[in-house]
């Protein structure tokens, strides 16, 4: 192994005049350092050293001390000390560089744990809009799977399972008569993931009710990460619907956000409802599926569950 010594310092007083060597170091783990510690002015270096010279150009020094060798007590992994040139300019008093420590593997596994539980909290921006009680137990266990609603069922899931790679804010659109299980797998998908994302439901005809009165807020709407739109196609269709429900769509395909409506219309009737303008920015970035079946509603009120 070749050696090469380094002066760093000036040799204006005679204790700083001391002898640095420049050992391998792995670019890769750089910025990974804690506990800065200041000693530029030490003159008992008696380093052992090789050198490259990428690491000089990165300003990058590295030593091995007998007397610092620690073992970290966890993992017993050594802990080297890295000495570590500042990347510009610095007034003196602030030396030409810092000593720091490495980093042991259990230490940057708790620096890893850290950041993804940040990353959680960061991940939430805002609490969303709660669901309804009466659909809080709409969930994937008690959804009745048969073969006419498998595909709606497969589809729905996979969609919740797979939300995380949704990065194009593709969205669904469920389709099918009063009462076949649209919003249950709606809710079952929001359910799923409420405690990951923010979410938020709205039955459109209730919420521009509101909207009207002055009660809701279409911010919120666009903010939260999915949101389910029930019940599209069955308000009373206006100038004004038409133009708070783009605001509210427009919104969410500019950041990619998905989107799940259930609406009791086929396609072409929902075209026809809610006029072409809306329909086509909905239909190009959702995937239809359709529920077909009995209706939930009858069977239960047929069997005195309702
Ligand atoms: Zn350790």
């Amino acid at each position: 192994m070749k050696r090469r010594s380094v002066h760093i310092g000036r040799r204006s007083s005679g204790s700083l005049q001391y002898r640095m060597e420049v050992n391998m170091f792995k670019l890769g783990q750089g910025g990974r350092f804690s506990a800065a510690i200041m000693n530029t002015g030490s003159g008992s270096l008696q380093p052992k050293v090789s050198s490259r010279s990428w690491m000089t150009r990165y300003g990058i020094r590295r030593y091995f001390r007998p007397d610092w060798a620690a073992k970290c007590p966890r993992c017993r992994q050594m802990i080297n000390r890295v000495y570590r040139l500042h990347p510009f300019a610095m007034p003196k008093r602030y030396g030409r560089g810092l000593w720091l420590t490495t980093d042991c593997r259990c230490t940057l596994e708790e620096q890893k744990a850290l950041r993804e539980r940040l990353q959680k909290v960061i991940a939430k921006p805002e609490p969303g809009l709660p669901l309804p009680p009466a659909l809080k137990r709409h969930k994937f266990d008690n959804f009745i799977v048969e073969s006419f609603n498998r595909q709606a069922y497969t589809v729905c899931l996979k969609f919740a399972t797979n939300f995380a790679k949704n990065i194009d804010g593709k969205g669904l659109i469920i389709c099918g008569k009063a009462g076949r299980g649209k919003t249950h797998l709606a809710c079952a998908v929001l359910s799923k993931l409420k405690d990951d994302y923010s979410t938020g439901f709205a039955h459109i005809p209730s919420f521009l009710e509101q909207l009207r009165q002055g009660e809701a807020n279409i911010k919120q709407l666009i903010a939260v990460d999915l949101l389910v739109l029930d019940d599209l196609g069955s308000e009373r269709e206006s100038d004004w619907v038409l133009e708070k429900l783009l605001v509210i769509v427009d919104g969410r395909l500019n950041e990619f956000k998905p989107t799940i409506y259930t609406t009791n219309f086929n396609l072409d009737e929902l075209e026809l409802r809610v006029g072409s303008r809306l329909a086509s920015r909905i239909l190009y970035n959702s995937m239809d599926l359709v529920v077909q079946g009995p209706d939930w509603r009858e069977v239960k009120y047929r069997q005195g569950a309702l």
